[in-house]
């Protein structure tokens, strides 16, 4: 049988030119995955717009066709958001790179969705500006990525997400209309529809541009690595830093294992014998910084820090960060495969939850590293296991599923920063009722009524959970049934 996109595909030339456009087999096997390799399928064709104008134009071309679509920026996803579909169109944002303006005056930017987060931030630093939210993939992910997955970063305790420095987004609907939400001004009546599209994974829509809110460059910054001989200790200086008025703008922890990885990988020198180590940051006006500061190594050394390093350059503070930086990329010299997990949990709850997690690791075999936003709660557990052994796969998910009933046990979520996208999209029961959930495919559907955009995201689908993977052939049935209409 012919593959629905076959039909498409010189529409798609004509738009975006055949360097545009992908159909050769190994070249589309490039985008077979994001960063959770492990879901992966060939797109049916692979289109790479221009210019907002192309992009728009072949979302229309699958609307009129009825063929699935899925947004992909850089693809470092760890939620498998951007993942293909066989008889769809993935339309890459990698050539829309252009930064249109730095508005000091107001303190934005405007960008197109391809641009890498960390451009942003080069772009603003001559006039003493800087965009706040930081990925650990910060120089290669895109906005555009950032938005759909309303990403978050180590300096997200003090500065929020994504969602915190959008102001506006410009995006093509799942019909092929250019609509702007939001704009260079702070605030806008009614809906918070702006507040919806970020964190959407690309299923109300594409970005084909967005205003971002600049920071001024803090005057100054100051960086201490504190290593503990257990995790309890680093917790305890975590608590006792945001009981004394504290705010840092980061502070994460890495255990063992993970100082283990990233020292193979990277050789960061972290303190021999550490069983834990904390970072924090502090950033501001130099007096206040300063006079924190000291504050913040005493209460480290007194929960038992038995070694602290302070940087307040920054060379010295980049080889503070170049183990925690790297500690997701790390693990695959100490393990052959691993999953990246993400949850969140009360910050309160973190020592329960860890201690927990480190009994499931004993009780099952698998090994966990844990590398970790502490002061936002936010998890990221790296389950590990060799994917050549047999029955090994099914037992780190199965870890993996468990770590996060622990979060929502505990009053957290399923996902602090990366995202549902195919991973997670069946645990979204175990967070929401059934109400809830029929509440969300009705707010989706009302933007897109045929299920074309990135289909199989986010909420979990019968066809998701079981049913064959395919493009809806018929009307929406909340369309059908009166309880949703067109956006
Ligand atoms: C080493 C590493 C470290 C990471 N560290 C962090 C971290 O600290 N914090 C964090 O939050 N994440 C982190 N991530 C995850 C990832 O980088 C983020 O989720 C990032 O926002 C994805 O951007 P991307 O351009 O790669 O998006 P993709 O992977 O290409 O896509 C992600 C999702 O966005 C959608 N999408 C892409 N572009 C658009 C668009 N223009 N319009 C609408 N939807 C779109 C896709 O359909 C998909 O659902 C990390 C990943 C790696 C590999």
């Amino acid at each position: 049988m012919p593959n629905p996109v076959d039909t498409l595909t010189p529409r798609l030339r004509a738009i975006c030119g055949d360097e545009g456009v992908i159909t050769d087999s190994t070249r589309r096997r490039t985008y077979e995955s994001d960063g959770l390799a492990y879901h992966a399928a060939q797109p049916g064709v692979v289109v790479l717009p221009d210019t907002p104008e192309q992009l728009v134009e072949t979302v229309r071309v699958c609307a009129e066709h009825g063929v699935p679509f899925v947004p992909r920026g850089a693809g470092t996803g760890l939620s498998a958001g951007a993942l293909p579909n066989s008889d769809g169109v993935l339309i890459v944002t990698s050539r829309m790179r252009r930064i249109r303006e730095i508005d000091i005056e107001n303190e934005c930017a405007v960008v197109e969705p391809g641009v890498a987060n960390l451009d942003i931030t080069r772009a603003a630093a001559p006039y003493g500006y800087y965009y706040a939210p930081d990925p650990s993939s910060q120089q290669v992910c895109s906005v555009g990525g950032n938005v759909a997955e309303n990403s978050g970063g180590a300096h997200c305790l003090k500065y929020g997400f994504t969602v915190n420095h959008v102001r506006g987004v410009r995006f093509a609907t799942p019909q092929g209309e250019l609509v702007s939400l939001g704009g260079k001004a702070v605030e806008a009546p009614g809906y918070d529809l702006l507040g919806a599209f970020v964190g959407s994974e690309g299923t109300l829509g594409i970005a084909t541009e967005v205003t971002v809110r600049l920071e001024r460059t803090p005057q100054q910054v100051s960086t201490v690595l504190a290593a503990f001989t257990s995790m309890d200790a680093g917790g305890e200086a975590v608590s006792a830093i945001i009981s004394a008025g504290v705010l840092p703008s980061a502070v994460e922890m890495m255990d063992a294992l993970s100082i283990e990885a990233a020292e193979t990988a990277v050789s960061c020198g972290y303190p021999p014998g550490a069983e834990a180590v904390l970072i924090v940051e502090l950033d501001g006006p130099t007096p206040e910084v300063e006079a924190q500061f000291a504050e913040v190594v005493a209460l480290c050394r007194s929960a038992g820090a038995f070694e602290t390093r302070t940087a307040s350059d920054p060379e010295e503070r980049a080889r503070i960060w170049k183990g925690r930086k790297s500690a997701f990329a790390a693990m695959g010299r100490i393990s052959p495969a691993y999953i990246v997990q993400d949850g969140v949990v009360p910050r309160t709850a973190l020592p329960e939850v860890l201690r927990r997690i480190g009994e499931l690791s004993a009780e099952s075999g698998v090994r966990v590293a844990n590398v970790f936003h502490a002061g936002d709660g936010n998890l990221h557990p790296l389950v590990l296991f060799d994917d050549s052994e047999p029955g090994a796969t099914e037992r780190a998910a199965e870890v993996s599923g468990a770590i996060l009933d622990l979060c929502i046990e505990h009053g957290g979520s399923i996902t602090g920063e990366h995202g549902v996208g195919v991973d997670k999209a069946c645990q979204m029961p175990r967070m929401f009722s059934p109400a809830d959930v029929r509440t969300m495919e009705r707010f989706r559907a009302a933007f897109d009524p045929a299920g074309i955009a990135n289909p199989e995201k986010l909420l979990p689908t019968p066809r998701l959970c079981g049913e064959r993977p395919g493009v809806r052939k018929t009307e929406h049935p909340l369309v059908s049934d009166g309880s949703a209409e067109l956006f």
